[in-house]
């Protein structure tokens, strides 16, 4: 059998495994080739490339990751998924060998087998961010990749500052990567069909902005900053200063104005803080 995944063969195996798809997993299978294609061909995966994938579940996306890269990794939480995995890719022609599977948590990876270059994946909604930012941060050999995740998280990983939705997820992930959007997919195509819409995020990473202990230090602001939004910065940011007047001191030497809030702050300005902070 060649070729990929069909909506047919996607339920035939989810049901020979006894696979009932859970919201807990986040569980919606892509079930159409083309959009499978169009993820993999907006992640721009060349045939040099370590394709990591985060939640592989029935193979949908791993196959035409497969069809394109030297190599995939593919981590999944759910034993019955990881262990079929390689019969779906040799029974549509692939070679076993191209194909690392991982029965685990993607949020306790630490090291993985092959360093990877390229990530794409459909992510469980739960866990979409945090998964996102661990990977950035643990696999600097991700050069970027696409995933595809609720819309709405979407939108608030690609804002810019003074956007509604602009918040820590934003200025994290840009810490690592230029984000932008690589447009939205339809529900109909996901079995079984979910409530919420999904769009895909490109992202590329970008030259380190600084070393470890300082982006401990901006993460730590960031939080600090948009845990309380609505006040102004120096409210916001005096218990990591020791009160509300040595935070807009501290964040008046950084060049800025205590008395805006987080959220018409860049990246840059973030650090700013925790440079003077870190004085
Ligand atoms: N990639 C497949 C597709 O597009 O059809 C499945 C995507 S589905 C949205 C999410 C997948 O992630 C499921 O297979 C689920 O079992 C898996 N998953 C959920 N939480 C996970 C975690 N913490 N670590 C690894 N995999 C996880």
């Amino acid at each position: 059998m060649s070729g990929l995944l069909g909506a047919a063969e996607i339920r035939e195996i989810a049901e020979r495994l006894d696979v009932r798809p859970t919201k807990k997993l986040g569980q919606n299978f892509v079930v159409d080739a083309n959009t499978c294609r169009r993820i993999v061909k907006a992640a721009d995966l060349t045939d040099q490339d370590v394709a990591l994938e985060i939640g592989p579940g029935l193979g949908s996306l791993t196959l035409a990751m497969l069809e394109v890269a030297k190599s995939v990794v593919a981590i999944e939480i759910d034993n019955r998924l990881a262990g079929e995995l390689s019969n779906t890719a040799v029974r549509h022609g692939f070679d076993a060998n191209k194909l690392t599977v991982i029965t685990q948590d993607a949020m306790n990876i630490e090291t993985l087998p092959i360093d990877p270059t390229v990530l794409i994946a459909n992510l469980p909604y739960n866990v979409s961010v945090p998964v996102l930012l661990r990977f950035l941060e643990k696999f600097p050999t991700l050069t970027g990749g696409v995933v595809m995740v609720q819309s709405e998280v979407a939108d608030r990983l690609i804002a810019k500052p003074g956007s509604k939705v602009y918040g820590s997820p934003s200025v994290k992930a840009n810490w690592w990567a230029d984000l932008t959007s690589a447009g939205s997919v339809g529900r109909s195509i996901f079995w079984p069909v979910p409530n919420v819409d999904s769009s895909l995020v490109k992202f590329i990473r970008h030259k380190a902005v600084g070393d470890e202990p300082l982006r401990k230090k901006t993460f730590a602001i960031i939080d600090a900053a948009f845990a309380q939004r609505r006040k102004m910065l120096r409210a916001a940011l005096s218990d990591l200063c020791g009160g509300s007047a040595a935070a807009s001191e501290l964040i008046t030497a950084a060049g800025i104005d205590p008395t805006v809030r987080g959220e018409a702050l860049e990246l840059t300005d973030f650090i700013k803080i925790a440079i003077t902070l870190s004085k």
